[in-house]
């Protein structure tokens, strides 16, 4: 695999940004979307980015710049796509939550996909005939873990299969046009799948003659360390195509497609640059733990998740080193703050081999552009949220986020005064 953060970039960033620090890479985040927008479609593509991965505004500029929309996951991402200067036309809300200013955020232009019965009410009655979007959940469950899981019987996301005669009832009282089809159950790296998903979502249009749009989600798979795979968009976009192509034959209908990838934009075009702050061992029988200035106030995906990270030890030495099994671990005081857990099992040790280390080596833990910086347990023992920086093609390192200042950590907290 190639990893973009290379020793003499992480050390410039040290000397100019210090560790901890995320890192970008523009030509890597580039070259995704490039990917994302030849996804194979029939009649006509959107390609949003979903923006939960990697939120920063920086990010978000670029990805406008190349034309990609937004799916965005709550009311207040929606505000922060705009605010970064993206037009609300070009955002499409599918939320747990409906957001409080739903109604302010419709009128600017946003787009709605209703997440459940209930949010379809909802928009039913701010909204009357108008146009919305249904996110389906179509009874497949993919995912790596449980916890990675956005379909089937055990996920709450979206309006449920069997339900179908109960959303067309409110859409018929509220004489709503149903414009677009939404699923998104994490469908991974397997072609097969991702036709199954299809399937099933076209089973959902045909009962909705209005529908123009079929939106397939994200969840596509990207290999974050040796031996894991990553999805090639053609190889699983081309059966789809040829289902959607199908659909038409039969029914006449030419569905405009829809992909929001969120991990497949971002996940390898980050990294967080860490410096090994401490080392301890627990003896013969027991492990060699390498103590980063990072952890889960970075990237709390293995915490979470047991994913598996590619990461090296940058020596800041040129002396020979051997090599050893190491744990590493975070700086926070939490058990689970562990970058090295076991595939899928956050709570299982899993020893890594490195270069032998010492205080003040650097550390890269790559594939820590999705779900880190925007889904980490920041602030936790106080420590300030990291700073991010984007690595331009020109090769500038440009800052895109500041270190957060230590006082705003705690800086919304009411003192009282006690006796
Ligand atoms: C999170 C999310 C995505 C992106 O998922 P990835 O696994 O990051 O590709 C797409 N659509 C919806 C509705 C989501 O909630």
């Amino acid at each position: 695999m190639n990893f973009f953060l290379t020793n003499d970039i992480a050390f410039r960033i040290r000397d100019t940004f210090r560790t901890p620090c995320y890192v970008y890479d523009e030509k890597t985040l580039r070259e995704n979307a490039q990917s994302v927008k030849g996804f194979p479609s029939a009649f006509g593509l959107t390609v949003r980015y979903a923006m939960k991965a990697s939120p920063n505004a920086s990010i978000l500029r670029l990805f406008d710049s190349l034309g990609l929309h937004i799916d965005a996951s709550s009311g207040y991402e929606v505000e922060r796509a705009i605010a970064s200067g993206f037009d609300a036309e070009k955002i499409s809300l599918s939320s747990q939550e409906l957001p409080a200013n739903l109604k302010e955020l419709v009128e600017k232009g946003m787009s709605v996909n209703a997440c459940s019965l209930h949010q379809l009410e909802s928009y039913g009655k701010l909204f009357p005939n108008s146009s919305v979007g249904l996110r389906f959940n179509p009874g497949l469950g993919t995912g790596g873990t449980k916890r990675t899981n956005v379909g089937g019987p055990a996920s709450s996301f979206g309006i449920w299969k069997d339900t179908v005669t109960e959303a067309k009832e409110i859409v018929n009282r509220y004489g709503l046009n149903v414009f677009r089809i939404h699923t998104h159950v994490g469908s991974g790296s397997d072609p097969e799948i991702w036709v199954r998903a299809v399937m099933l979502s076209l089973d959902i249009v045909r009962q909705f003659d209005s529908v123009t749009h079929l939106n397939i989600g994200g969840g596509h798979k990207v290999a974050r360390i040796q031996g894991e795979s990553t999805t090639d968009l053609q190889i699983v976009g081309t059966p789809m195509k040829d289902a959607v192509e199908a659909f038409f034959e039969e029914t006449g209908r030419e569905l405009h497609l829809e992909v929001e990838p969120g991990t497949y934009f971002v996940a390898n075009a980050g990294a967080v640059l860490a410096s090994v702050q401490d080392l301890t061992s627990t003896g013969d029988d027991g492990y060699d733990f390498i103590k980063l200035d990072s952890g889960m106030t970075e990237n709390v995906r293995p915490s979470m998740y047991g994913s598996q990270h590619d990461m090296r030890l940058i020596p800041s030495d040129d002396l020979e080193r051997g090599e050893k099994m190491y744990i590493v671990v975070g700086h926070c005081c939490e058990s689970g703050d562990i970058l090295t857990p076991a595939p899928a099992d956050p709570e299982a040790l899993f020893p890594r081999k490195f270069p032998e280390a010492k205080i003040g080596d650097l550390f890269v833990i790559n594939g820590s552009g999705a779900y880190c910086s925007g889904m980490s347990a920041k602030n936790y023992n106080s420590f300030p949220e990291a700073p991010e920086v984007l690595l331009r093609t020109d090769g500038n390192l440009d800052l895109i986020r500041r270190r957060q200042d230590p006082a705003s950590v705690y800086a919304n907290e009411i003192k009282l005064d006690f006796q």
